[in-house]
């Protein structure tokens, strides 16, 4: 489903080039969960950022679902993005003038332009926000009217509108108390078991991180190891 063959990522900060990540192999199966971890600076937003197509390696070959995307252009890289691929972020990055229901829309907007009706569209999302298992009361509720866990089922249901197989997480729970975090994990895990997403989470979290069945600890951009908790086939 996802796989990285020897990719690098380079910045260049002055005269430096600063490797990101380096000669990095990682296969991911589909319906896998997978965890990535590491010290802060050790590429794991790179990492994630290459797989969800919104930044390109320096060397190597990006796979998405047998799609080789290292020599795609933009346009094709945002219409792998939107059918492959749901993001989930720290800070939730929903929009705060638009209401649970609108920000889920949005989405299906940009993908389905006219092409679905207003009450397909609204069916569509609210179906989304109950698979995040928001209350159905919350749906017209502006982000600034909802707890932390709550905006950040609505950013998850805004993830699944457009049904991607991939959900990929950049640290969903850093702005949510412990018990809260550890709900959202759960929800991220009945995703993958149920609906059977694809689920990558970059933490520095070893608590979130074990919500995987596979964790990849990364150090100064590369794979230092690699630890399987629970049996996955493919
Ligand atoms: P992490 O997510 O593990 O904190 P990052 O992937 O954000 O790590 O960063 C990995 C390394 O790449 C760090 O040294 C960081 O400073 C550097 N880096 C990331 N993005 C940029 C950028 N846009 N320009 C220059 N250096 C960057
Ligand atoms: P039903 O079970 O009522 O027949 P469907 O499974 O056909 O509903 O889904 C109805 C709509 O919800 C579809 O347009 C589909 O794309 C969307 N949908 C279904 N499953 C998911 C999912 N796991 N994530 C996001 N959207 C979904």
């Amino acid at each position: 489903m996802i796989k990285l063959k020897d990719v690098t990522k380079t910045y260049k900060m002055g005269g430096e080039i600063i490797y990101a990540l380096k000669n990095v192999n990682l296969k991911i199966g589909k319906g896998e969960f997978v965890s990535i971890m590491g010290p802060s600076g050790s590429g794991k937003s790179t990492m994630l950022n290459i797989i969800g197509c919104l930044d390109k390696p320096t060397e190597g070959e990006v796979y998405i679902d047998n799609i080789k995307t290292n020599d795609l252009d933009d346009d094709e890289l945002t219409k792998i993005r939107r059918d492959k691929i749901g993001f989930v972020f720290q800070q939730f990055n929903l929009i705060p003038l638009l209401t649970a229901l609108e920000n889920v829309e949005l989405p299906l907007i940009f993908k389905y332009r006219n092409s679905m009706s207003e009450e397909e569209r609204r069916e569509r999302a609210l179906k989304c926000l109950k698979m995040a298992e928001l209350e159905e009361r919350f749906a017209n509720h502006k982000p600034n009217q909802l707890s932390g866990g709550q905006q950040q089922r609505v950013a998850i249901a805004r993830a699944l509108a457009n049904d991607p197989p991939i959900i990929l997480a950049d640290e969903p729970t850093g702005a949510l108390d412990s018990k809260t975090g550890e709900r959202i994990m759960q929800l991220l895990k009945k995703l993958n078991e149920e609906d059977k997403k694809t689920v990558v989470v970059v933490t520095h979290d070893i608590n979130v991180a074990r919500f995987g069945e596979r964790i990849i600890y990364l150090k100064d951009g590369e794979i230092e190891k690699e630890e399987k908790l629970r049996g996955f086939d493919d």
